[in-house]
């Protein structure tokens, strides 16, 4: 059964359509990459999946089960409840991580952990001390954000995401505001979290790491799944136009 999934999804901004019928199912332990170009609708489909942006159409589901309750006109309508549960099991990594700038390293992982999941100060500083070791970092537990490169910030945020336990997690990008010297410390951060069975879908152009880490790759183009197989397949193999050129363009 799927971690997640969505189902038929459509999504317009003003006129225009963004998501055309979107179907995507995610497997516990399997890591998705989604390519495509700017604009094709890859962070809009994350945002999908945690219903951070509400579909116009269509259907998302968490272990099976069909989120929010019908409306009359064909919509789905979410209570505050079921979108706080389901946005603590969907764990997300932006392109720009907010950490708290006034709040050490595990102090920011703590946050999350104090006030959602309402852990004592002890519990909260052990768990985040053991997901900073996780990610490499547990010398720094005691530094601010500001004392740390873009790649520690991000995998701070990396870790802070994993302390909440979430059944997935979302990465929008993670590695593109960085130096170039730093993106490959958080793709090796993202290879060991694929490798030890965590659930993933990963917005990236790094080819290398969906070739290597993917599962399986989706390509989008023009707010719909053009194709989509094995990293092989689609890297190496890709039956669309569009994708040979995205392919071109990124390597
Ligand atoms: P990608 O992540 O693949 O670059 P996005 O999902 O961010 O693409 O955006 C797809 C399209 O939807 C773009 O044309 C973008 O301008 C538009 N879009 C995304 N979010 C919004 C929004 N909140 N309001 C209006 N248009 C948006
Ligand atoms: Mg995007």
């Amino acid at each position: 059964m799927s971690v997640i999934a969505v189902r038929n999804i459509h999504k317009r901004f003003g006129n225009q359509d963004v998501l055309k019928g979107i179907d995507l199912s995610v497997a516990k332990g399997e890591t998705v990459v989604l390519l495509g170009s700017s604009g094709s609708g890859k962070s809009t489909i994350l945002r999908t999946l945690n219903l951070l942006d509400l579909p116009d159409e269509g259907d998302v589901f968490l272990h099976g089960n069909k989120l929010g309750q019908p409306r009359p006109d064909g919509t789905r309508r979410y209570r505050e409840g079921e979108l706080r549960s389901l946005r603590r099991r969907v764990g997300m990594v932006f392109q720009h991580f907010n950490l708290f700038p006034h709040l050490t390293v595990e102090e920011n992982i703590m946050i999350g952990l104090r006030r959602v999941l309402n852990y004592s100060i002890t519990q909260a500083r052990e768990k985040a001390r053991h997901h900073l070791h996780h990610v490499g970092l547990a010398e720094k537990a005691l530094a601010f954000p500001d004392t740390l490169s873009g790649g520690q910030r991000q995998r701070v945020a990396i870790a802070r995401a994993l302390a909440m336990d979430p059944d997935v997690m979302l990465f929008d990008e993670a590695t593109s505001a960085l130096d170039p010297e730093r993106v490959s410390e958080v793709l090796r951060t993202m290879r060991q979290l694929s490798q030890e069975g965590t659930t993933m879908v990963v917005v990236t152009h790094e080819l290398g790491f969906a070739y290597n880490v993917a599962d399986r790759v989706v390509f989008l183009h023009g707010g719909r799944i053009l194709e989509q197989g094995t990293p092989t397949e689609i890297l190496l193999h890709p039956t669309h136009a569009p994708t040979r050129e995205f392919l071109h363009a990124h390597t």
